[in-house]
C-alpha cells in the first residue's frame, strides 16, 4: 500500500490500543503508518482489502535455525559417548572378575 504524502510502498497497520481501537473496529477504519515517513492516517477497511498490511520479515527478525551439528560430529560423539560407556562397563566388570576369583 502507498503511502499518501511520501509514496512509499511501507504503509502498514499501526498498533492502537485501549478505546480508540474499539472505535475504529466499529467505524471499519484502519489506523496505517508509513513506515518510510512515519506519517500516520486512517483508511476505510474496504480500502486495505487485497493489502499487505504487516511488515515483511527483516533479516534481524527472521527465524534462523538452530546451528547443527554436522553427520561427522555427531558421528564422532556417538562413537565417544559408545566408548566411554564400554570403558565403565570394562572397568566395572574387571572388579567383580576379581571378587568372584578371589
Ligand atoms: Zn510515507
Amino acid at each position: 500500500m502507498k503511502c499518501p504524502r511520501c509514496w512509499a510502498h511501507k504503509v502498514y497497520l499501526r498498533e492502537v490500543s485501549g478505546w480508540k481501537k474499539c472505535v475504529l473496529s466499529l467505524l471499519l477504519i484502519r489506523p496505517l503508518k508509513c513506515h518510510h515517513c512515519y506519517h500516520k492516517f486512517h483508511l476505510p477497511w474496504l480500502l486495505t482489502l487485497g493489502e499487505r498490511l504487516t511488515p515483511p520479515p527483516s533479516k534481524r527478525t527472521a527465524v534462523v535455525p538452530p546451528a547443527s551439528h554436522s553427520y561427522a560430529a555427531r558421528y564422532a560423539a556417538a562413537m565417544q559417548h559408545r566408548a566411554s560407556v564400554a570403558g565403565e562397563k570394562r572397568a566395572g566388570a574387571k572388579p567383580s572378575r576379581g571378587a568372584d576369583a578371589a
